[in-house]
């Protein structure tokens, strides 16, 4: 089944050899290695090795440069933080802060073909490892906030001196361990060669196969999917169908699902290494999976039946009633499609973080005709200016509705 596709394609990025002639290398150097050393040659110790390397960097992705860095979905000490950065780095995936913005644009605009860097509508071949090969600039790249990246010594560490640290922990430390154990090149070639074809395809199997094949529990709004094998080998990342709740720090929310990722989270915070872990309610998640089974059963009935859902009984302001409304301390709306929305609480949950509203966001203490008018843009940006919000983002916005808004005294006001 194909992704469906939304924008137009820019034209042709240009290559970029660096990458794609290391990528290729390190394919061909590591197939030559494993028949020059097949592993009935190995002794035991380089399977173990090569297992535990790959799961290191594997976890690395997950723990570090996905869930707590790109989504933000909990909070680490910094001895953890300087841990999975390092076991992140061996997975030979650029730096942090590369990897979590353009993650952060994929959740953004998934199955976009231009704005999601491994758009999977632009097929199998393209998001699995086709756009490594590019070098694009990504125009909506500008809208995604950085800040919190800035802000972490580690991150800005790590970039800096990203490569010494990924060749030292990817390359360098399998063999230094195989000369320690008395063979060098059979470690340097699997421990170190192998391992880095296994993690890249693990983790780009997510973008991949795991954006088509797989089933649908929460939303099919966009492209991901998830099943138990891709979770097998990805450390719980292959349960992606949790793509609609990017900010929560389990892939897989029931206690069934495998999601080893989820179960180091828990154990760090039982030793309180971990801490704020973000999840979505049980209500939610519910609500989702009812959905999608309530669509599964009359094809087609379920975002109409949402839209109706609400506005009958809503009432109707005018912009000096939004103004009253505003008096009161502390609160924010913004209107979105004519809809007055109160964002005065949800806005610190909000996945993409509450700096992102501040221009759109009307507030208690400011004077309407001294604001810019971007307030007025809030629609925009909520449908697909800064985000393709999915069913659930809008199944939570229509919880905070407050009321409908009648735009014709609003511009003789602002
Ligand atoms: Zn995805
Ligand atoms: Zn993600």
């Amino acid at each position: 089944m194909s992704p469906s596709t939304s924008s137009s394609s820019s034209s042709r990025p240009p290559i970029w050899w660096s990458n794609a002639i290391f990528f290729v290398s390190v394919h061909v150097a590591a197939l030559i290695g494993a028949i020059l050393r097949p592993p009935s040659t190995l002794p035991l110790w380089i399977f173990v090795l090569t297992l535990l390397l790959w799961q290191t960097a594997n976890f690395g992705i997950t723990l570090g440069y996905h869930r707590l860095y790109s989504h933000r979905a909990y909070k680490a000490s910094l001895p953890v933080r300087v841990a999975f950065t390092l076991m992140g780095s061996s997975a030979l995936q650029g730096s942090i802060k590369w990897w979590a913005l353009r993650h952060r644009l994929h959740h953004r605009y998934t199955d976009d073909p231009v704005n999601d860097p491994y758009s999977a509508s632009r097929g199998l071949f393209f998001s699995h490892v086709g756009w490594i090969f590019f070098k694009p600039s990504y125009e909506k790249m500008k809208l995604i906030d950085r800040a919190d990246l800035d802000r972490d010594p580690v991150v800005r560490f790590q970039h800096r001196y990203y490569v010494p640290l990924a060749l030292s922990t990817s390359l360098v430390l399998p063999a230094a361990i195989g000369w320690a154990m008395g063979d060098t090149i059979g470690a340097f070639i699997w421990s170190g060669l192998v391992v880095r074809l296994l993690v890249w395809h693990s983790t780009f199997l997510v973008n991949s196969f795991a954006h088509w094949e797989g089933k649908q529990p929460y939303a099919d709004d966009m492209s991901a999917r998830g099943n138990f094998l891709f979770a097998l080998v990805t450390a719980g990342e292959g349960n992606h169908n949790f793509h609609a709740f990017p900010h929560d720090f389990r892939a897989g929310p029931f206690a069934d699902d495998f999601d080893p990722s989820k179960w180091v989270i828990l154990f760090l915070h039982k030793l309180g290494l971990a801490y704020n872990l973000r999840k979505v309610s049980d209500k939610e998640i519910h609500w989702a999976k009812l959905s999608m089974h309530k669509k599964h059963e009359h094809e087609n009935d379920s975002s109409s039946d949402l839209d109706s859902e609400t506005e009958s009984e809503t009432e109707t302001w005018t912009i000096q009633e939004v103004q009253s409304y505003l008096e009161h301390p502390g609160r924010a709306v913004m209107i979105i499609d004519n809809l007055v929305v109160d964002v005065s609480v949800y806005q610190r949950e909000h996945p993409g973080g509450a700096a992102l509203f501040t221009p759109y966001t009307l507030r208690s203490g400011v004077v309407l005709q001294d604001k810019s008018d971007e307030w007025k843009n809030a629609s925009w940006a909520f449908n697909g200016g800064y985000n393709r919000h999915s069913t659930m983002a809008r199944r939570r916005l229509r919880q905070l509705i407050l009321a409908r808004f009648d735009p014709t005294d609003e511009i003789r006001v602002s």
